[in-house]
């Protein structure tokens, strides 16, 4: 699932090319992941993007937004305007316009932006824009990771019993980040996954307060992982999943002590990487 560089990357492209855009039509082709009256967002125009942890909001100057999370598989992409090529990545299954595609938002100056998501478990939702952050699954997030300042993180880390990489994983703690980035700012870290949080001390909180800023950062330069089917608005893939420390690479050598194999295993359902040698 798309995590926080994946999901910023999405507003940082949805703005460039749909700000000072008029919406001017909206195809809705799927009920189910469409939340509200699209009436309320034709004829106004985009002002900016914001993120809350995965959630993406797209601001129109009617006091309308348009709320959504990608979840598996929901892709936007853009054609239009601003646009360097047209190039469209292969994990745009059936094309623009094509069976996946549910909503397709038609712009002024020859924009369009389509929805497509495969699997359909992604949603968009019509919300006044005074009312988002109001909105339960904004409200109940926790600090963004990219956001949120060392005091606090470690005060954090010290008020869980529960395992350090189950704690990351916990949005309602720290938002933003997931299964990829955490697993590879662990190891980074040198710390266990399985550590209870509050063991950490203040050097190894400190660790890995600053290996999540790196990866998150590589992350964001990388335009994020296409692991699944994460494209990018302008419809090519992130390239963070060929450059993931330890994310993937079980049966590899650790490229740290280069002596022991990264190993797998599943801690709270999920697929977790990491070096017996390194990580303590
Ligand atoms: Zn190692």
């Amino acid at each position: 699932m798309p995590e926080l560089p994946e999901v910023e990357t999405i507003k940082l492209q949805l703005n460039k090319f749909l700000s000072g855009h008029k919406i001017v039509s909206v195809d809705v082709r799927n009920r189910k992941i469409f939340l509200g009256d699209e009436k309320r967002i034709v004829g106004a125009k985009v002002i900016r993007t914001r993120r809350f942890g995965k959630v993406t909001v797209i601001d129109l100057n009617n006091n309308n937004s348009i709320l959504t999370h990608v979840k598996l598989t929901g892709q936007f992409i853009y054609r239009g305007p601003n646009l360097k090529t047209d190039s469209l990545s292969k994990k745009v299954i059936g094309g623009l316009g094509g069976p996946h595609t549910l909503v397709v938002f038609t712009l002024d100056k020859g924009g369009v932006l389509y929805y497509n998501d495969v699997r359909r478990f992604g949603w968009i939702k019509i919300e006044k824009t005074d009312e988002v952050e109001n909105e339960s699954f904004i409200k109940k997030l926790g600090p963004d990771m990219l956001k949120v300042n060392f005091s606090d993180f470690s005060k954090i880390l010290s008020k869980t019993s529960r395992n350090v990489k189950t704690l990351l994983m916990d949005q309602s703690k720290i938002s933003g980040v997931g299964n990829i980035y955490i697993n590879d700012a662990l190891w980074l870290s040198r710390i266990n996954p399985k550590r209870i949080a509050k063991s950490l001390n203040k050097t190894e909180s400190k660790l890995l307060f600053d290996a999540l800023h790196t990866v998150l950062t590589a992350g964001l330069k990388y335009g994020g992982a296409s692991e699944l089917a994460f494209v990018t608005p302008d419809g090519k893939e992130g390239e963070y999943q060929n450059h993931t420390l330890v994310y993937g690479h079980q049966g590899e050598i650790c490229k740290n002590c280069k002596t022991t194999k990264i190993e797998k295993f599943f801690l709270g359902g999920r697929g977790t990487y990491w070096c017996s040698l390194c990580q303590k």
